[in-house]
């Protein structure tokens, strides 16, 4: 409530927001001040955080007069009550090994806007790397949320179209943990890059337009697009490329 307020005073006063926070006010499109302002702050740091919970590393976003804010991402440590679904002790990796990668995103609704991701900490470097490339190219993401905000429910998660990475889940299919549990797999705009069976099904009624490839739309997910492309770069394969069941949301490190 606090950073709301002080959002507020932004933008009806135009003040600066202090606290080293870039705050973009392009003069020249007075009707977007509000969401840009709003959507490209970085989220505050959980006020429940650990001590420990400071940034490790940053990339602030340059305030421009001419368009939207550069690319921001900042990784920091996460605390156990970030996680209060997702994480749990027993899980495969432990919570101090994960970090919160909080980055923008270009939104279905063609404006930056900020995101969360928990991913293991040695691959954080590839994360900003790839989603550098994906706001750099106005890439459309429908949200970014943890899934705890869906209580670790995957199934709710990908109702609700939300990109997400790490939950101490097993494979769909399978009693073996998924590559998510190690925070090394991301599912991306999963309503339109179902996972689909090998008899060409989804789970998700919303999803059914979106079993088959290629096709075009917003979000979409093709063999050989740019986004498989920059993330094949960085190690991480696509699962549309799998033979049989197709899990076209889904990129991890290494594969799998
Ligand atoms: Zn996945």
């Amino acid at each position: 409530m606090r950073r709301a307020a002080a959002l507020a005073l932004v933008v009806l006063g135009a003040v600066s927001c202090g606290a080293g926070q870039p705050a973009s006010v392009p003069d020249t499109v007075p009707d977007t001040v509000t969401d840009t302002v709003t959507d490209t702050v970085p989220a505050p740091a959980s006020t429940t955080s650990a001590p420990d919970d400071q940034a490790l590393e940053e990339s602030p976003a340059t305030p421009s007069s001419t368009g939207p804010p550069a690319f921001s991402s900042k990784v920091s440590r996460v605390s156990r009550d970030r996680l209060p679904y997702s994480w749990r002790p027993g899980c495969p990796v432990h919570y101090r090994d994960l970090r919160l990668v909080t980055l923008s995103y270009w939104g279905f609704d063609g404006k930056p806007h900020t995101g969360e991701l928990v991913v293991r900490a040695t691959v954080t470097g590839d994360i900003e790397k790839v989603f550098k490339k994906l706001y750099d190219w106005r890439w459309p993401i429908r949200q970014m949320k943890l899934v705890d905000a869906y209580k670790a429910d995957d199934f709710d998660s990908i109702d609700a179209d939300n990109t997400s990475a790490f939950n101490c889940r097993r494979a769909t299919g399978s009693s073996n943990w998924s590559n998510h549990a190690y925070g090394e797999a991301i599912d991306i705009n999963p309503r339109e890059n179902p996972y689909v069976t090998a008899s060409g099904s989804t789970a998700h009624q919303n999803a059914k337009k979106f079993t088959e490839r290629p096709i075009s739309g917003k979000g979409v997910v093709n063999p050989g697009d740019k986004v498989v492309k920059a993330f094949a770069k960085v190690g991480w394969e696509w699962g549309g490329y799998w033979s049989g069941a197709k899990d076209y949301q889904h990129f991890s490190k290494g594969g799998g």
